[in-house]
């Protein structure tokens, strides 16, 4: 990690920003799953142990630049303060003369959730004047929304370009793992890819293939490549556009790629659906895979191995289905069982990994959906770049 963090700058009495993700589940005025505001409480604690009087933002949903009652912070108040075990004082914008005064009348052990940056436009176009306020509100700048740090957004980016920009501790380990999974990763290094689309994908296998050893496919993906093996796919999902694609890197890497060896199909896209375990060339029309098969999960297990460093990206089967998890939530326990660095990235990777209860045993699980996605492309993240080097 070559990025200074809260440990490297003092904020003893000083006001410090700090943009967190606190964009969590609602329901019936409450916040459904408290995940999110949870990973960021050591930040938060040991900023409020070494001194700092603490000014926190986020955006949460999708409020298009406008006043949305049902998105204001308030029950992300209610539930920080909960887990902080102090006063969280809630205001009502997240810019302006009144939040202004009231953050400079912050004192050290004090903290201050701004309203929703969304509620702004000035948030998504990233406009400097507004960043320039948020800006203007403290004098260290804390980043620790990884989740966001793909979006060049005046609280992700904008505002670090007007004040001192370090990264929290959620921040760095996501930095950490990534990083280790990317940057020189301990081999032997495989690497499995899954969901629904190769087209969403494209740029993550180029990557992964630079670097790993194996590239295990599952998913909705590997119907494309052998549909390029000119293989029937019956109603499958199958991305027709990118066949050539799919063709042109099987002749590129055929000795890397391992692709199903039985799939699980289904007459009708539903958990109810009579279901069978053949190979692949034995889809027929009518039929659909939804799910890799047991022979399958085998070949993944001899071909993950010895393997020291694994990244997983993307559910092998419709795992929001229970029919078709298994393929998933097997994979999932064979890495859970491994003795390697094994990384998760992707939205809904993570869900299915949480699902199936393993979060705790795989070296990490990022936080960041399409954060973690651009990250496995090689993508530089907006609101990473722009904090300090060490
Ligand atoms: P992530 O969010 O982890 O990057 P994706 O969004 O790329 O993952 O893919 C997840 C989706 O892929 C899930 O909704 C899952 O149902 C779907 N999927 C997986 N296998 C298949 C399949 N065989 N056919 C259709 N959809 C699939
Ligand atoms: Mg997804």
């Amino acid at each position: 990690m070559n990025k200074k963090t809260i440990k490297d700058i003092d904020v003893q009495g000083r006001h410090v920003l700090v943009r967190v993700d606190f964009n969590v589940p609602l329901k019936d005025g409450m916040v459904a799953d408290d995940t999110r505001i949870r990973a960021v409480l050591p930040t938060l604690n040991y900023l409020l142990e070494q001194g700092a009087a603490l000014i926190l933002c986020s955006h949460l949903g999708r409020p298009q630049g406008e006043i949305v009652p049902e998105l204001r912070m308030d029950p992300v108040a209610q539930r920080l303060e909960e887990l902080l075990g102090r006063p969280v004082n809630k205001l009502d914008d997240c810019v302006g003369p009144q939040v202004k005064a009231a953050a400079q009348a912050l004192q050290p052990g004090q903290v201050i959730l701004l309203e929703n940056t969304r509620f702004h436009p000035g948030e998504k176009a990233n406009d400097p004047a507004f960043a320039r306020q948020l800006a203007s509100l403290a004098q260290v700048y804390v980043n620790d929304a990884f989740g966001s740090a793909h979006r060049a957004h005046a609280s992700t980016e904008g505002v670090a370009h007007y004040l001192p920009a370090v990264a929290g501790f959620l921040m760095e380990k996501e930095l950490e793992f990534l990083g280790r999974a990317t940057v020189d990763p301990e081999h032997p290094y495989v690497a499995i890819l899954g969901g629904a689309k190769i087209s969403d994908k494209i740029d993550v296998i180029d990557n992964l293939l630079q670097q790993c050893d194996r590239l295990l496919i599952g998913g909705g993906m590997a119907n494309t490549f052998f549909r390029a093996m000119d293989l029937e796919m019956g109603d499958s999902l199958v991305e027709e556009d990118v066949v050539p694609m799919a063709r042109s890197l099987l002749e590129q890497a055929r000795s890397r790629l391992v692709l199903p060896v039985d799939v699980v199909i289904a007459d009708a896209f539903d958990n109810d659906a009579t279901s069978r375990i053949v190979a692949p060339n034995e889809v027929s029309v009518g039929w659909r895979v939804l799910d890799i098969g047991p022979k399958t999960v085998a070949t993944f297990e001899s071909a993950l191995g010895a393997a020291k460093t694994v990244v997983w990206n993307g559910p092998l089967g419709v795992f929001e289905m229970p029919s078709f998890a298994q393929g998933t939530f097997a994979v999932a326990r064979l890495l859970a069982n491994m003795d390697a660095v094994t990384i998760i990235g992707g939205g809904d990777s993570a869900a299915a990994v949480r699902q199936a209860g393993l979060v705790g045993q795989m070296t990490h699980v990022s936080t960041g959906g399409g954060a973690s996605l651009d990250f496995l492309e090689g993508k530089t993240l907006p609101g990473v770049a722009v904090l300090a080097d060490r």
